[in-house]
């Protein structure tokens, strides 16, 4: 039994000493992200309370911020109308300093439990215990003033030895003296400006002990402290809390582009910069646009001046465009001369050519060109511009007007192009030029039709159609005429040569056959014919407006008739019109002027 309950205290030892060492590096690891201090601001109005003067605590190198040496306060100017910026070469700094807003009351409270061991209030050499908000420089007389601290309190935390020393109180606001015991958060005077001191603020030390704090050689003179130093002090900003992160003051820098034209551009925040100031004293610098930021009041068509607002965490502020009247550019040439003006035909299209005397540009869009014949209006589609800038072109497609359309062309071109300064040109030009011809040449050999239908022509017999059927048609009509014999041949064929199935061989069947060849070695087919004949609606051997007026009227009345289905398909509709318009410009073609 006494064994057992010896082992088991020697277990319970053991973990209790894990379960010590496993404390200790909770609270290690606790330290590194956690501050161990509260911030020494108490009361509402904490929250606009920030760090303007930070640790520079080297021992016996002057302070160096932003190239310049000492004491930099970081107050806003238009918050401290009266501060300027202080420098006090070869002088470190081994607290943090705390301000708010001039004007504003800011209770000072400890940032740890602890004990007051010494306050300003035991020494009545003290000056500023006469004086609340003395602020005097070191520069000015008065040094017996608690060695620039002014007004101070100073309490030990008794954990760890360290002491806080609280400097600059105003006067007469002290709710705690020497031998008090403190809590953390508890007030112990208000923020003052007592002592070396240029404005209202907290100076705020860590001490590592008391030996390093309390010159306890002091005697009555001027200066009851250790001297401060790296190796006595902490930098405070390691070890207490922040004031609530807010924002205080937003600045704005503009954007490069400042100048706008009417109506045309928009806001470019390219090189716009928000300063935002927080009430730690930390600057945050964000560049435009941002999503978080609103930015509003641009209008491109108010010309003059245009504030632009914007606006972060409930803040404004703004900046100035200027919107520039958008200059009318004035017309200096008007392209309205006929000889500006040039066509060219091709096949398909006729290209109209619009000529400046110098370089141009289309600006917002290309000039507009009409071309009216008869009734019809179409528009030319632009088809671009010379490599010089010179010649602007147009097409107009025969085909855009109705296959029956046949007239001059009325040429309309309107609009403006740009110079190369900008400047308007005006294109004015009306004209009338080429004709565009009706279509012609679809019209059937109706004579052809013996030959093709009924075989006739070849009075050789050697197979083809060609001159010598001709010769021979010619030579049957002269032996008729002189009472000759015919030959074997002719005498055989005789009924090949009335092409045209008049009765008689003659001159008139000769030119037909020589008609036929030609149109053959021209490319003209059996099917050509066929679908001419087709067209042929009112069977007068020519393919005209006459034919596609009835075909029109026809199935528009709704009435099926084989002679209407052209393409066969058992309807009537617009396919039909669609063969029409195919066997016309296919078959047929636009008279040239
Ligand atoms: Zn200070």
């Amino acid at each position: 039994m006494k064994n057992i309950k010896l082992r088991n205290k020697i277990l319970i030892s053991i973990l209790f000493i894990i379960c010590l060492f496993l404390f200790k590096n909770i609270n290690q690891v606790k330290a590194a992200s956690v501050p161990a201090y509260r911030w020494p601001i108490g009361g509402d109005n904490a929250n606009e309370t920030y760090m303007d003067y930070e640790y520079y605590g080297i021992a016996g190198q002057a302070p160096v911020k932003d190239g310049k040496s000492g004491r930099e306060y970081k107050v806003n100017n238009k918050l401290w109308p009266n501060e300027k910026a202080y420098y006090a070469k070869c002088e470190s700094h081994n607290g943090m300093d705390i301000t708010g807003i001039n004007g504003h009351t800011y209770k000072v409270v400890s940032v740890c439990n602890g004990t007051v061991i010494a306050t300003s209030a035991e020494y009545g050499g003290n000056p500023s215990t006469n004086y609340p908000d003395r602020n005097q420089r070191r520069t000015t007389a008065g040094l017996n003033d608690g060695g620039g601290y002014g007004n101070y309190i100073v309490i030990q935390e008794p954990t760890t030895g360290r002491c806080f020393l609280y400097a600059h109180l105003k006067g007469g606001t002290f709710k705690v003296s020497k031998g008090n015991k403190v809590t953390a958060g508890q007030e112990i005077a208000t923020m003052g400006s007592s002592g070396d001191s240029g404005h209202m603020h907290l100076h705020f030390e860590i001490r590592k002990s008391k030996e390093v704090t309390i010159n306890t050689a002091w005697g009555g003179g001027y200066h009851r402290f250790q001297y401060a130093n790296s190796t006595s002090n902490l930098d405070p900003k390691d070890y207490i809390g922040s004031s609530p992160k807010v924002v205080r003051q937003i600045t704005v820098t503009k954007p490069s582009k400042t100048k706008y034209y009417e109506g045309t551009e928009n806001l470019n925040l390219a090189g716009a910069k928000l300063s935002v100031r927080y009430n730690t004293g930390i600057i945050e610098n964000i560049n435009l646009p941002n999503n978080n930021v609103k930015v509003s009041g641009f209008n491109n068509k108010k010309v003059g001046k245009n504030t632009v607002v914007v606006e972060y965490a409930g803040q404004k502020v703004t900046f100035d465009v200027e919107i520039i009247a958008k200059p009318q550019p004035e017309i200096k040439y008007v392209a309205a001369k006929r000889e500006k003006v040039t066509f060219q035909r091709y096949f398909k299209y006729r290209q109209i050519n619009i000529y400046f005397d110098k370089p141009v540009t289309l600006g917002n869009a290309e000039p507009t060109v009409t071309v009216r014949v008869q009734n019809e209006v179409k528009t030319a589609s632009y088809a671009g511009i010379s490599d010089d800038g010179k010649k602007l072109m147009y097409k107009i497609y025969n085909n855009e007007f109705d296959i029956f359309t046949e007239g001059m062309m009325y040429i309309d071109c309107t609009g403006t192009v740009l110079d190369k300064e900008n400047k308007k040109i005006e294109v004015d030009c009306k004209f009338k030029n080429l004709t565009i011809g009706k279509l012609y040449k679809c019209e059937l050999k109706h004579t052809f039709s013996a030959i093709i239908n009924n075989g006739k022509g070849d009075i050789n017999g050697d197979g083809v159609v060609d001159g010598s059927d001709a010769s021979r048609a010619l030579r049957i009509y002269a032996c008729r005429m002189s009472n000759e014999e015919l030959d074997e041949i002719d005498k055989k064929n005789i009924d090949k040569a009335d092409v045209n199935d008049d009765g008689i061989v003659d001159a008139v069947d000769a030119s037909i056959i020589l008609s036929y060849y030609a149109d053959k070695s021209a490319g003209v087919t059996l099917e050509d014919d066929k679908k001419i004949l087709k067209c042929d609606i009112n069977s007068d051997n020519k393919v005209d407006v006459y034919d596609f007026n009835l075909l029109k009227l026809k199935i528009q009345n709704a009435v099926y008739e084989d002679t209407f289905d052209l393409n066969e398909d058992g309807k009537l509709d617009n396919d039909d019109i669609e063969f029409f318009r195919n066997v016309m410009y296919d078959l047929g073609s636009r008279k040239r002027n």
